[in-house]
Formats: structure tokens, C-alpha cells, sequence
């Protein structure tokens, strides 16, 4: 068995991690500097995949009950680590420690984790007749470049990590340059229970990212970021035919039915669009209601919005944080104030809020919008939440259907007969029904459209790891 965890506070984390000539990294609350990031360079990359590339087959022919085993262990060492990790991670992203935020990202790296170590991909008799025997196997690809975001930094790369190991491959990551201490302290707390080599951490710019998209030793690369950098790992993947997963970005479209509750649907609703303060891929990003409830639903909406606490996330009692990067903050100011100029209703919010942080933008409901104003048509990634009208279903159905994206979606109705018979119509890898963004570990997830293909999570998200084998015979 393991040997016992090492607990680490979040101090000691931090100082695994720093390179004192690496990069500032801000607290994205107060601005004030939490630590230095290392910047790895190119040469650094191609020596992790080299390491990765040799550990490989000694970690595949551990077994998948070793590797399980170990894979429970690791939930274990993340578990103990949860505080530390998610104050760290509360300082470099920005979400609060409560909410759908920090301890809640952290809940879900164990939960995955245990999830993927207690999940079971069998081969497949495809033909046991007369006429022969045949079987269908999965075999590990190699290694897996694992290049991720800033908005869900620990929990995505354990979605990316996670199932790679189990399949018996090594795994290369590449954390984004705007949350790169959380993934490598939560890596290095991973390492402390993995055999050397199997899992490595490379924190460097879009070129390192770029570089392990092409790299000639990486046989899968799992990507987790925008649609404009998903085409460019396509193009990479023309060189060293690896196989990819793309989970991109998204515009998710809510359409409530006219038979909804607005009182009883108000805080799903809400907490569907502004989980961690908006700045989640599959998040509620513009809602169509129909005309008869549609003042109703914008009050309640709205209502919820000015009763939500936003402030620094160390402080236990917010549930709304900053907007994680000036980037960012820019796409969300440029998208609203192009909306008022539109004669768009801000019904509350609709600017920055300095008091609280030079990043803080107040939780915005905006109304009286339309298709084709960009706030509805673009992806805004922040505390904002345009909700338009409708008085044909049809139109609706239309409407969440018109993007060249695909990522989620849902329905509210009391009806769920109803509802489901819309959830058919829509174009996206996930629907759900009087809730959004909920996802399980069994059920597999991932986009259509522009917002990427491949599945993750479950048997699928397994069989995505791996390449397959027929042996007959
Ligand atoms: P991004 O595309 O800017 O960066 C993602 C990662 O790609 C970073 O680590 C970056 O360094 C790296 N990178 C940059 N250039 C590269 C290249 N040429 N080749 C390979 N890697 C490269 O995305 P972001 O701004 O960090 O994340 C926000 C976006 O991610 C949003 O659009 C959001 O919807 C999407 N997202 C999608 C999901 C999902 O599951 N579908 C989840 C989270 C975020």
C-alpha cells in the first residue's frame, strides 16, 4: 500500500511549486502578489515528454488494479490538501472558497478521481459464433498532453489527468499562464503518491502549449480552452497525428416554457449562469422566456442578483468574485456597454464595482436584448446574463439552435414531457431540464459543433484515452 501523505499547509505548497526568477502571479481579488510562477521553456517541455515517454511502460504495466489503487490514493492526498488548495486556488483564480466555487472545485477533483479510479472498461466480444471470435481491447496511447484553462484550473486537469493515468498512459500537462501555482501544487500533491515520471507539470506560455500540441511523443492531447486555440491544436495534430479531445468554449441557451414557476426557478437559474461568477464553460449564457412570464423572470432574476454576496473569496462570506483577468474584464465591459448603447435595459449591475477590487464587475442582468446584439452572439465569461424574449417556442428553439456552438443547454418547464420534447430539438452535448451545469462522472460530457468533439467522463471518457485493438481470434 501508499506510504502515509505528507500534509502540507498552504505555504509549503507554494514553495514546492516558486521559482524565484519565474513570473508574478497576482491574487485576482486584492492584486497583491502570491508567488512566483515558473516559465518552462520549450526545451523543458520536450524533456517532461521524454521522462513521460519512459515511465510509460513501466506505469501500464502496473494494471489497472494498481493504477485504480493508486488513483485512490491520490483522491485521498487531495482530500487532505483540500484547505490549503483551495485557498490557493481562491487567491490565483479569483472564485470564493464557498459556493459552487473553491471547496467545491476541490470536493470534485477527489470525486473524479474516484470515480474514474472505480470505473471499468472491459473488452467488448464483438463475434463468438461459428463464424469465428473476436474481441475488442483498449490499450493505452502513450503519452497525454494535457493543456488547460483558467476558469476551473484543478477540476479540469483532473478530468484530463485522471482518466489517462487509469488507461495506463503518462500524462504531460500544461496549465493556462493565468492559474499555473493551484495546478502545480495540486500536481505535486498528486506526485507524492504516483510512481516517478508518470505525471509531469510544465508551466510556460502559449508556446509550451504549443509545442506539446505538436510534440512528436505525444499520442493523445486533451485541450480545454477557446475555440480560436482548439482550431490551432487541429492544425498541430496535422504533424503528429494525435489524437484529440477539444472541450471549447460555449454560449449555452436557456429557454424558459410559459408554464414555469419564475419564483421556483429563480435561483437555479441564476446560479446556472453566474457559477463561479460566470466564468464556467458550460454556464447559462443567455436565456430566451416566454412573453408572458418574461417580466416575472427578469424581477426574480434580478432580485437574486442584488441579494448574492461578491467580495474577495478568502472571505467566507462571499459567493460571487472577480472576473479572473483585466482580459477578460475587458470582453465583459465591451460586451455590456455595447448592449446599453443598443438600448438594451440594464435592469441591475451593468458596471464595475472598484469598491470591492480593481476586477469585480456586479452581477448584471440585461433585457430587452435580441439575437445579433454581440452580447447574445458572442460568449461573455463573466457575471453577466442577457435574457430575451420570445413568444413561439419555435422562435426559441430557433434561437438556441442559430450559433456555431454546442456545448449546453436547457429547458424549465413544470411540464417535463414538455421540456423534453424541446431538450430533443437543441443542438448541444448536454441538455438539461430545470437546472445547467450540473455534471456527473458517469455521465459523459463534451461539446458539439464549435464547441469541440470527444467525450469525457465514464466508460467513453475512457475509451477516449486509449487506442483501440481487435484481436481475433
Ligand atoms: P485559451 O484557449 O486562451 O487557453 C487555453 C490553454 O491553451 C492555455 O493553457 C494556453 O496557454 C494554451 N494555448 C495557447 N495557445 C496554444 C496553442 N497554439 N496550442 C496549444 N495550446 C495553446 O482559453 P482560456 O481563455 O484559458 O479559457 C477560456 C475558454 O475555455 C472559454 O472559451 C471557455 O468556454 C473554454 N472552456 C471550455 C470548457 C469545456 O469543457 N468545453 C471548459 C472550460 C473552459
Amino acid at each position: 500500500m501508499s506510504e502515509p501523505v505528507q500534509m502540507l499547509d498552504e505555504g509549503a505548497l507554494l514553495d514546492r511549486v516558486q521559482a524565484p526568477d519565474g513570473r508574478e502571479i497576482l491574487d485576482a481579488a486584492t492584486r497583491e502578489v502570491i508567488g512566483r510562477a515558473p516559465v518552462h521553456t520549450v526545451a523543458d517541455l520536450d524533456a517532461a515528454v521524454d521522462r513521460a515517454s519512459a515511465a510509460q511502460p513501466g506505469w501500464a504495466a502496473l494494471g489497472h488494479e494498481r493504477r485504480s489503487e493508486l488513483l485512490l490514493a491520490a483522491a485521498d492526498a487531495v482530500e487532505a490538501h483540500a484547505e490549503p488548495l483551495a485557498r490557493l486556488l481562491s487567491r490565483e483564480q479569483g472564485k470564493p472558497l464557498n459556493g459552487p466555487n473553491a471547496r467545491f472545485e476541490l470536493g470534485a477533483c477527489a470525486a473524479w478521481l474516484r470515480a474514474t479510479a472505480g470505473t471499468v472498461l472491459d473488452p467488448e466480444v464483438l463475434v463468438d459464433d461459428e463464424s469465428g471470435h473476436a474481441e475488442l481491447v483498449y490499450k493505452p496511447v502513450g503519452v497525454v498532453g494535457a493543456i488547460g484553462p483558467w476558469n476551473w484550473p484543478l477540476m479540469i486537469g483532473v478530468w484530463q489527468i485522471a482518466p489517462s493515468l487509469r488507461m495506463g498512459n503518462t500524462v504531460v500537462v500544461k496549465p493556462s499562464e493565468y492559474t499555473p501555482l493551484s495546478v502545480l501544487a495540486m500536481v505535486s500533491v498528486l506526485n507524492d503518491v504516483l510512481p516517478d515520471g508518470v505525471l509531469a507539470a510544465v508551466s510556460g506560455d502559449r508556446e509550451v502549449g504549443a509545442r506539446l500540441a505538436a510534440h512528436p511523443g505525444v499520442g493523445k492531447v486533451m485541450f480545454t480552452g477557446s475555440t480560436a486555440t482548439g482550431r490551432k491544436v487541429i492544425e498541430a495534430s496535422a504533424g503528429n497525428l494525435a489524437r484529440l479531445t477539444l472541450e471549447l468554449g460555449g454560449n449555452d441557451a436557456g429557454i424558459v416554457l410559459p408554464d414555469a414557476d419564475p419564483t421556483v426557478i429563480a435561483q437555479d437559474l441564476f446560479w446556472g449562469a453566474f457559477v463561479n461568477t460566470g466564468q464556467t464553460c458550460a454556464a447559462l449564457k443567455r436565456l430566451y422566456v416566454h412573453d408572458s412570464i418574461y417580466e416575472d423572470v427578469v424581477a426574480e432574476l434580478a432580485a437574486v442578483a442584488e441579494q448574492t454576496p461578491m467580495g474577495p473569496g478568502l472571505d467566507e462570506g462571499n459567493v460571487l468574485g472577480p472576473v479572473q483577468n483585466p482580459q477578460q474584464l475587458a470582453i465583459v465591459t465591451r460586451l455590456v456597454d455595447d448592449a446599453r448603447a443598443r438600448g438594451a435595459r440594464i435592469v441591475t449591475g451593468g458596471g464595475p464595482a472598484p469598491e470591492l477590487g480593481e476586477l469585480f464587475y456586479r452581477a448584471t442582468i440585461v433585457a430587452d436584448v435580441a439575437d445579433g446584439v454581440p452580447l447574445v452572439d458572442e460568449e461573455q465569461f463573466g457575471p453577466v446574463l442577457p435574457v430575451i424574449g420570445y413568444h413561439d417556442v419555435e422562435d426559441a428553439i430557433g434561437s438556441a439552435n442559430r450559433l456555431d456552438v454546442g456545448l449546453g443547454a436547457s429547458v424549465w418547464s413544470g411540464d417535463r414531457d414538455r421540456a423534453r420534447a424541446v431538450a430533443d430539438r437543441l443542438q448541444a452535448g448536454t441538455v438539461w431540464i430545470n437546472s445547467h451545469g450540473g455534471l456527473h462522472p458517469m455521465a459523459p460530457f463534451g461539446g458539439i459543433k464549435g464547441s469541440g468533439y470527444g467525450l469525457e467522463f465514464g466508460v467513453e471518457g475512457l475509451k477516449s484515452v486509449a487506442v483501440p485493438q481487435v484481436i481475433h481470434g
